[in-house]
């Protein structure tokens, strides 16, 4: 389905990024997947998927810094000289009451989720938009169309994250590109692994199918949006949560 596609996944060394990098391998793309500081993990992951044959490159780097996106880009230049997906995929979370949540909290949140997707999408559309072709795929979550509490910061950077999905496809899409969000309900990663069994076994209660999502979950859905059979598709963003917004 990826035969012959290059592409940039941030955050895609560990949990929901890995699992989408390795759908693409699996069809057939080249891969570059940015990570902010956990080498180990890093290297294994690179290990474990150039097995599946394809050309596989990890670049450390703070999506939330501007050069992040700018070096990625140059290396992409040099290195392929076009890119055909970009998954803006890194994200982190710092849960606490909104009484007890500092600036610098609110804003840690908003620099590596929202800005990071912004540098990213600016860069790598730019070369993008000289080739007239291109997919982009922001990571949202459920927590920024519903709301969570403790999660101010984190559902502020995914409700934008949203906004910024419409705006970019607007103005993308006469040049070829389309620009979708996916929305993940409850993903079992190391994100969601600081929650005791009594936990997600209460939120699985609130979830239709009865269950807590697998990074798998998420794959699929990137692999059907960066693929021609989403060839129609752009500005929607689409929920992967077994049900819990219906
Ligand atoms: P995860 O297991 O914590 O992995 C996050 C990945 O993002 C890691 O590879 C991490 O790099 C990278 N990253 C974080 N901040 C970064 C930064 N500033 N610059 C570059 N890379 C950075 O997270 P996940 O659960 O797979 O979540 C992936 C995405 O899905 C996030 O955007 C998250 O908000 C979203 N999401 C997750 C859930 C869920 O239930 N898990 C639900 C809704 C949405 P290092 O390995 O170097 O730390």
């Amino acid at each position: 389905m990826l035969k012959g596609k290059t592409a940039v996944i941030t955050g895609g060394v560990r949990g929901i990024g890995k699992a989408i990098a390795k759908a693409f391998c699996q069809n057939g793309a080249d891969v570059i997947l940015c990570y902010r500081s956990n080498d180990e993990e890093a290297e294994k992951t690179a290990a474990e998927l150039k097995k599946l044959g394809t050309e596989v490159t990890i670049f450390k780097g703070d999506v939330a810094d501007p050069a992040t996106a700018k070096e990625i880009a140059k290396q992409v230049k040099e290195y392929s000289g076009k890119v055909d997906i970009l998954v803006n995929n890194a994200g982190i979370t710092n849960d606490k009451l909104m009484m007890r949540m500092s600036p610098e909290d609110f804003t840690k949140v908003i620099d590596a989720n929202l800005n990071g997707t912004f540098y990213m999408m600016k860069e790598i559309s730019a070369l993008m938009v000289k080739q007239r072709s291109g997919v982009i795929i922001n990571m949202a979550s459920v927590s920024g169309l519903k709301g969570n509490p403790a999660q101010i910061n984190y559902s502020a950077s995914k409700a934008g994250i949203v906004g910024m999905t419409l705006s970019a496809a607007k103005e993308l899409g006469r040049r070829g590109i389309r620009v979708n969000a996916i929305a993940p309900g409850f993903i079992e990663t190391d994100m969601t692994a600081i929650l005791t069994e009594d936990q997600k076994e209460a939120a699985a209660k609130n979830i239709t199918l009865g269950r807590l999502g697998q990074p798998e979950d998420i794959a699929n859905t990137a692999l059907f949006l960066a693929s021609d059979m989403g060839a129609y598709i752009t500005g929607q963003v689409i929920s992967v949560d077994g049900g819990i917004i219906m």
